[in-house]
């Protein structure tokens, strides 16, 4: 049992020097936060030998836990600052939300799918994280729970174009990050919100995310 953790623990070493240091991640709270998350936790039991893989893995729903780096890319768009709230369109396997709330005061995180966030929530209370909340929900109307604001939101799956909600529940001064296009293969986009009609679009790259559904999306 120590001999696996401390295996897993020098498979994450690797995976933050090979994987994402050399791909331009270099804000140190991403960093410090890819090196803390017990990532093996959130992949399937039959899978956990490839938890540190350069890739996607499936879990479960037709749903896959992202590519580390991909997730890296993302948070470090975000620019998030300690103080920061975040809220996270996707909760999937809650690995994303763990990364997140090493490095902001609190994650917001909405799936819709009940049985993955059941899942989430009870590996997410394991490893005794706090400052996660998890609801259910059509994330791409957002926060479904009262009116809130937020510094930062990612969406871990694509949309044919941007929804109207996140552009209201983003502070001026806050970064969206989402991918755009069609099923087949997105643009990842970086929003900021520079005044309430100045929104400036930052193309990321090409990527492949599985759909988001819901009445501002498929
Ligand atoms: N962030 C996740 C990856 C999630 S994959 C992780 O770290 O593992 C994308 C997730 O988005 C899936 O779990 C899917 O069920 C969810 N999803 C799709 N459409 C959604 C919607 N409208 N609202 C909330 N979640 C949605």
């Amino acid at each position: 049992m120590f001999k696996e953790k401390n295996n897993f623990a020098k498979k994450r070493e690797k995976m933050v020097k090979k994987q994402l240091k050399p791909r331009g991640i270099d804000d140190e709270n991403v960093i410090r936060a890819f090196k803390e998350v017990p990532r093996e936790k959130f992949v399937p039991d039959h899978l956990k030998e490839y938890s540190y893989q350069d890739g996607p893995l499936p879990i479960g729903d037709n749903q896959t836990i992202s590519q580390p780096y991909i997730v890296a890319e993302m948070v470090q768009a975000l620019q998030l600052t300690r103080e920061g709230v975040v809220l996270e369109i996707g909760t999937g396997s809650g690995y994303e939300a763990a990364i997140l709330s090493k490095i902001a005061e609190h994650v917001y995180s909405v799936e819709r799918i009940q049985s993955l966030a059941d899942k989430a929530k009870m590996i997410l209370d394991e490893l005794n994280y706090q400052n996660i909340t998890i609801e259910i929900g059509d994330g791409s109307l957002g926060w479904p729970v009262g009116d809130k604001v937020f510094d930062g939101i990612i969406v871990s799956a694509s949309a044919p174009k941007i929804p109207e909600s996140y552009k209201n529940q983003l502070k001026i001064g806050g970064n969206l990050v989402i991918p755009v296009g069609s099923k087949a293969s997105q643009t990842l986009y970086k929003v900021k919100k520079n005044s309430i009609e100045n929104l400036e679009k930052i193309n990321l790259g090409y990527v492949r995310f599985v759909p988001l559904i819901g009445e501002q999306a498929w």
